[in-house]
């Protein structure tokens, strides 16, 4: 049996934040707003994961209402969310996601990106893609207010 999951994500774009996509801190002079670290991308694959296997989504399992998710690790939250969705049986064929904003520049830090998403999922590098997408200067994710994330993951169950 196999499931495809969804994620998409957006946050706003502060100065004095860091600018976190999938666990890798790019340098740029704003990050992502929020309750946690802000980590637009991890979160876009955290939902992906969730909704693949019917489980819930990240505000439901991890409310920004709670203190005890004040400023957390977002790589945390999804090695959590995914031991959950692993303990049903399921394991990951691939995850794919585009992270939009004009800047910073996403591709230089592609390999890095991917490595840790890896390492977080414990998948190999070569199950995981992601690009990044400029907005053509458009608000807000090309103008710098924002940044938006999107993921999209098949899973698979083997009874066996
Ligand atoms: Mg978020």
């Amino acid at each position: 049996m196999t499931r495809v999951g969804l994620g998409r994500d957006v946050h706003r774009l502060v100065p004095g934040r860091k600018f976190l996509a999938g666990g890798v801190e790019i340098p740029f002079g704003k990050g992502e707003l929020g309750h946690s670290d802000g980590d637009v991308l991890a979160h876009a694959v955290t939902d992906a994961l969730l909704g693949a296997a019917a489980l819930g989504d990240i505000g439901e399992l991890y409310p920004d209402s709670d203190p005890a998710w004040k400023d957390a690790d977002s790589l945390a939250l999804l090695r959590n969310a995914w031991e959950l969705v692993r303990s049903g049986g399921w394991r990951l064929v691939n995850l794919d996601c585009v992270v939009m904003c004009d800047k910073p520049k996403i591709l230089p830090h592609r390999e890095n990106i991917r490595h840790s998403l890896a390492q977080a999922l414990e998948v190999s590098p070569e199950q995981i893609f992601v690009k990044g997408k400029t907005n053509e200067g458009l608000a807000p994710t090309g103008t710098g207010e924002a940044v938006e994330a999107l993921a999209i993951c098949l899973i698979e169950w083997d009874n066996e």
